[in-house]
C-alpha cells in the first residue's frame, strides 16, 4: 500500500472538501462530500445533507459565509486526501480500464495475473 492511495502523486492545489452553494440560499457556501450521486441541476449532497452545485473552489472552513455544520463535520472528519477533479478523474477513469483489463484476462496469458481482491482495493485506496 502506497501512502495517498495510488493516485498520491498527483498534484495538489488544495486540501478542502468542495464547495457548493444552492441557488436559492445564495451567500451560504457548503462543504461537497468527496463520493455521491449527482442529480438534476448538477446537486449533490453536502458534508451537512443539504443539496448543492459544486463550484470550482475550495471550501473554507473559517470563512464567514461559510456553513456552521459543513464547517464543524470538517473539523472532525478532514479530507482523506486533497481533491484534485480532472487529474483524479481522469485517473480514476484509467484505473478502471486497467482493472477490466486485468480481471477480463486469460489465465494463459503472458502477463502476470493479480487477484481481484487486491484490484478492487487498488481501487478503493484510490478514491
Ligand atoms: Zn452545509
Amino acid at each position: 500500500m502506497t501512502d495517498g492511495g495510488p493516485l498520491a502523486h498527483l498534484p495538489s492545489r488544495s486540501k478542502n472538501y468542495e464547495r457548493g452553494e444552492i441557488r436559492i440560499l445564495q451567500g451560504r457556501a457548503h462543504a461537497m462530500r468527496p463520493a455521491g450521486i449527482t442529480e438534476r441541476g448538477e446537486r449533490r449532497l453536502t458534508l451537512c445533507g443539504l443539496l448543492a452545485r459544486p463550484v470550482t473552489r475550495p471550501f473554507d472552513s473559517g470563512g464567514h459565509e461559510s456553513c456552521r455544520t459543513c464547517a464543524a463535520v470538517e473539523r472532525v472528519r478532514p479530507p482523506a486526501r486533497p481533491i484534485r477533479l480532472s487529474p483524479d478523474l481522469a485517473a480514476l477513469r484509467s484505473l478502471l480500464d486497467q482493472a477490466a483489463v486485468e480481471a477480463c484476462r486469460s489465465p494463459r496469458s503472458k502477463y502476470p495475473m493479480r487477484p481481484t481482491d487486491q484490484i478492487l482495493f487498488e481501487l478503493l485506496e484510490a478514491v
